[in-house]
């Protein structure tokens, strides 16, 4: 028995990256998957058949996660094509890194509408959805630097932190109608997003990491098949760090 079959999942942000490995991960489970993209229009189209390819439904859509009418116009697409959504995976993220100091109101305003905006609009999109089910799995990509802060990044830090009060305050409102509400926190992970770090700066980290490696979109994406399966029914409002060890 596959850890997800019979389950809808919605998976933002799956052109690449660790949103690309949940949706491989997630159909490798037996989920039907709604996913979206935004500027990746040719590898948007093709994750859709690498994901049929597993013996499960799934469709892409072209959807601005920063923008509330395409969310909520989004969900209710996805209801119409798939009948229900069992699992809500607020993926999508930008970085529009600088010190404050030369930080524009434009990076600050980009980072929070992509990354925090968009987890409020999804996560209303699928709220009366998951309310008529009495049940639901939402997930909500964090990071490590969301817990700790990190200089030149204090806008993706406050998204990542504003993320978290989120998803604990969603768990509270909602655990009584069987939904769950989540948070994981990546450390470093292998992605296009980090391969435009300094490889300095990537080099001096991966020396810090206790497991002596970066992270893979595997690694993040094995935690959101727990967090949407069965096996975590009794976890909620919880950040689960998944970053070697390099905060404990
Ligand atoms: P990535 O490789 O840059 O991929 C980002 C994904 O988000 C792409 O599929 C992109 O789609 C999508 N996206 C961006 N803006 C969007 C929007 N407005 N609407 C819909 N989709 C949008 O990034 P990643 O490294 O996989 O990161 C994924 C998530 O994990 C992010 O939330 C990130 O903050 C978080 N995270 C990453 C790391 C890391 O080390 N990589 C660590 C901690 C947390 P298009 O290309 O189609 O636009």
């Amino acid at each position: 028995m596959k850890l997800l079959e019979g389950k809808v999942a919605l998976i933002t942000g799956a052109s690449r990256g660790i949103g690309h490995g949940i949706a491989m991960a997630f159909a490798a489970q037996g989920a039907d998957i709604a996913f979206t993209y935004l500027s990746s229009v040719e590898k948007g189209q093709a994750l859709e058949a690498e994901l049929s390819a597993f013996g499960v439904k799934a469709k892409g859509y072209r959807s601005d996660a920063s923008d509330y009418d395409q969310a909520q116009t989004l969900a209710q697409d996805v209801v119409k094509d798939f009948g229900r959504i069992d699992i809500l995976v607020n993926n999508a993220g930008i970085t529009r890194d600088g010190l404050l100091m030369r930080m524009g109101k434009d990076q600050w305003d980009a980072v929070i509408k992509t990354n925090l905006d968009s987890v409020f609009n999804l996560t209303k999109g699928v709220q009366r959805t998951m309310l008529k089910q009495r049940s639901g799995s939402i997930i909500n990509m964090s990071s490590v630097v969301g817990i700790k802060g990190n200089a030149g990044q204090a806008n993706y830090a406050a998204s990542k932190a504003g993320i978290i009060g989120f998803t604990k305050s969603v768990a509270l409102e909602l655990g009584s109608r069987g939904i769950r509400c989540n948070a994981i926190a990546p450390g470093f992970i292998a992605t296009e997003m980090t391969a435009a770090l300094d490889p300095k700066v990537v080099e001096g980290w991966t020396e810090a990491i206790p497991l002596k490696r970066a992270g893979t979109v595997e690694d993040i994406a094995n935690a959101c098949v727990f967090l949407g399966s069965d096996m975590s029914t009794y976890v909620t409002g919880q950040v689960l760090s998944v970053n070697g060890g390099m905060l404990t």
